[in-house]
């Protein structure tokens, strides 16, 4: 048992004044709600396609013409991009990295030296001021050399200081934190703890007023870059007192400050690069002038900052889908087996459609969002959160496809390939590396939640309050009203479209037919929620299947509508065949959504899982031997000085 287990379990009278068993917040499922409720911006003040896709208007005039970039901005993007790539072909060992489970200090003094970490930072601050594009080009780039890199530098710029401090910063903050990081000095992201994943409103680590700033107390869990990092943005709970109006609050913090202990290095299926942290905070001081934004912001500022960093992670996963093609058409046109080449081979062949496809699909989209980003004439939270939910599972998928192409080889890890003189293709390593994205930077499950949530806006502020239980008569009366007005416009609207003139879209060739589709279909989606709503009301946020689905038809769309218009702006003949491509597939997908939404098994599945938990069929368990011990799920932890030994890893600059 090591130090840090004992401190853990500490009875309560062991407990003295320094150290307090941090009890998980007793927070009910309606205040959980209403945190993130508050913490959701809920103003729109420019368009967006994607909430005019689930209102059932094909919003195509938002991204037809496809953005363009300045030649100059482009320009130096390739310059860019380019230089990325001569020093990660020469520097960065993706095999050493995956053995040593280390990125070495020279790589990251290499990064530095090149800009790497000041990429989205403005030049007035030391960076490169680099357009969102190029950013995530540049990160495409890097995960192809090794993801641990990639989510460094992504940690580090998407959701460690720079963006926020870009976002809400004062002008003070910027100049004295930004230009530290442009240099090379590396940040970190501070949200999860024990109780604390996708419910903030469970935030345990308090940050009490003290004279000049605040005193912060806690353990965070999974800080990525944590063990290395020279900043962290940290979220803590400032009780409400006079003077404070308290909530959780964002504060930049100075990572080798007193009392803050790096306890842990934590290791995962994929990553292995990845310096991941169990960081303890005991009575750190930080100073007021050190607040992001305002006490009671932070989860706001989360937010923010997520919507356009969400654009990360997806640029991670293209790579990928880029690696998967190469990675299948040499093997499949190169393995023999009953005769011909495996890809010859009819199920094969579809898998390598599928990646195809889907690679021209997700890059379009990640594209489009980027240079909508850029060119700021849309608000991309709808689209940045699709492009996040759908590129995380299908770059899943197609990895794991990848994987099954090259059968037996793609179980085997690259050393043992190499060893046995064959090409080390690091197949499973990437099917490791990707299964994260699914869960971190919020889960699917969230993000279906999330962009639900923007779907049905319009219906909620028109027709909320009748849906409210706490809504008084007069509410909802009113109401009423407001409903009956807007229903009455926009329902007729979703009866005729475009999508049903034989000559619709007729500028987009032979994919006119796709786009035909996507108008019709996002009429239909916005037919079917609304239907939903009206069918089960209040209960429509329980629903999350149904939700879940909607807004996968949603990204599909979405990836639609993107594939079409950078065929047409590219103009070449293997994009308009992968577009088209990627539609034929897509509609499948999409007609089977449509068909589940109302055509499954989910009453029933909840039926049946409140069974398992209840144990019912705990004797299909038996049989086999677990694995586990009979530690606790989430181990219990106490505020108070670290016991632990201080695992941060300095950096040698
Ligand atoms: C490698 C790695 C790196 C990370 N990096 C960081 C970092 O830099 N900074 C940071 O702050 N955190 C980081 N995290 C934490 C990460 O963001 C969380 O793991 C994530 O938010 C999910 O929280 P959780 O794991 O506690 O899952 P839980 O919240 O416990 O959820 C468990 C499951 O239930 C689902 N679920 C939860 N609530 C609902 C709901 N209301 N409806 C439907 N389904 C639900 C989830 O989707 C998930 O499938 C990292 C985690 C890992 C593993």
């Amino acid at each position: 048992m090591t130090a840090a287990d004992s401190r853990s379990l500490k009875t309560d009278q062991d407990q003295d004044e320094t150290t307090r068993a941090a009890e998980p917040a007793a927070v009910s499922e309606r205040e959980a709600r209403q945190t993130a409720e508050a913490a959701r911006e809920a103003e729109w003040r420019k368009p967006s396609f994607g909430k005019q896709l689930f209102l059932g208007r094909l919003r195509l005039d938002l991204i037809d013409p496809w953005p363009t970039p300045s030649a100059e901005s482009v320009a130096e993007a390739e310059r860019f991009v380019a230089r990325v790539a001569e020093y990660a072909e020469a520097h960065i060992d993706n095999a050493q990295i995956e053995r040593d489970a280390s990125i070495p200090d020279d790589v990251l003094r290499g990064l530095a030296d090149l800009g790497a970490f000041g990429m989205k930072i403005d030049k007035k601050y030391g960076g490169l001021g680099l357009s969102t594009h190029a950013y995530c080009q540049a990160l495409t780039m890097l995960a192809s050399a090794n993801s641990s890199v990639s989510a460094l530098l992504s940690a580090h710029q998407s959701i460690g200081v720079p963006q926020p401090l870009k976002l809400f910063g004062t002008e003070e903050q910027k100049s004295r934190f930004l230009p530290r990081l442009a240099a090379g000095e590396i940040s970190a992201f501070l949200l999860t703890e024990p109780d604390v994943g996708s419910d903030p409103a469970r935030l345990a680590t308090t940050a009490e007023p003290v004279d000049g700033g605040y005193r912060l107390n806690g353990l965070k869990l999974w800080a990525t870059n944590g063990t290395v990092a020279d900043l962290l943005v940290v979220m803590a709970q400032v009780p409400r007192s006079e003077g404070h109006r308290g909530g959780i609050t964002a504060f930049v913090v100075e990572a080798d400050s007193s009392g803050i202990t790096v306890e842990r290095r934590n290791a995962f299926l994929g990553l292995r690069g990845l310096e991941n942290s169990l960081t303890r905070f005991h009575d750190v001081f930080v100073p007021a002038e050190n607040v992001i934004g305002r006490e009671g912001q932070g989860l706001k500022i989360a937010l923010t900052t997520l919507n356009t960093g969400r654009l990360s992670l997806p640029a991670v996963c293209v790579a990928a889908g880029k690696y998967c093609l190469r990675v299948a058409r040499e093997w499949s046109g190169a393995r023999v087996q009953w005769g011909r080449p495996v890809g010859q081979h009819e199920a094969i062949a579809t898998k390598i459609a599928f990646i195809a496809a889907t690679t021209y699909g997700l890059e379009a989209m990640l594209t489009l969002s980027c240079l909508l980003a850029d060119d700021e004439s849309n608000d991309i939270r709808i689209e940045a959160a699709l492009v996040k939910l759908y590129a995380s599972e299908m770059a899943w998928r197609m990895a794991d496809e990848t994987l099954q192409i090259r059968g037996g080889r793609g179980y085997e890890t690259a050393e043992s390939l190499a060893a046995r003189g064959e090409r080390a293709t690091p197949v499973e390593q990437v099917l490791r590396d990707l299964r994260i994205n699914r869960v971190f930077e919020g889960s699917t499950e969230i993000m279906h939640l999330f962009v639900a949530r923007e779907a049905v806006d319009a219906h909620l502020a028109v027709a909320g309050d009748i849906i409210d239980p706490d809504a008084t008569v007069g509410r909802k009366a009113r109401a009423g009203v407001k409903a009956g007005g807007f229903y009455a416009r926009w329902l007729p609207a979703l009866a005729v479209g475009k999508g049903q003139l034989p000559r619709g879209y007729a500028e987009f060739g032979r994919l006119a037919t796709h786009l035909r589709y996507v108008e019709r279909a996002s009429r239909r989606l916005a037919r079917d929620t609304f239907y939903g709503m009206a069918r089960w009301q209040g209960r429509m946020e329980r629903k999350q299947a149904f939700l879940g689905r909607v807004v996968d038809i949603g990204a599909e769309l979405f990836a639609m509508s993107a594939a079409c218009t950078r065929a047409r702006a590219e103009g070449t003949a293997e994009g308009w065949e992968l577009a088209d491509l990627f539609c034929h597939q897509a509609r499948v997908r999409v007609d089977a959504l449509f068909t589940a939404l109302w055509d499954n098994s989910d009453a029933r599945d909840a039926a049946a899982a409140r069974k398992v938990l209840d144990g019912r069929y705990a004797s299909l368990e038996a049989g086999i031997l677990a694995h586990d011990d009979d530690r606790p799920w989430v181990a219990p932890w106490s505020t108070g000085p670290s016991e632990a030994t201080d695992v941060r890893r300095r950096l040698r600059r």
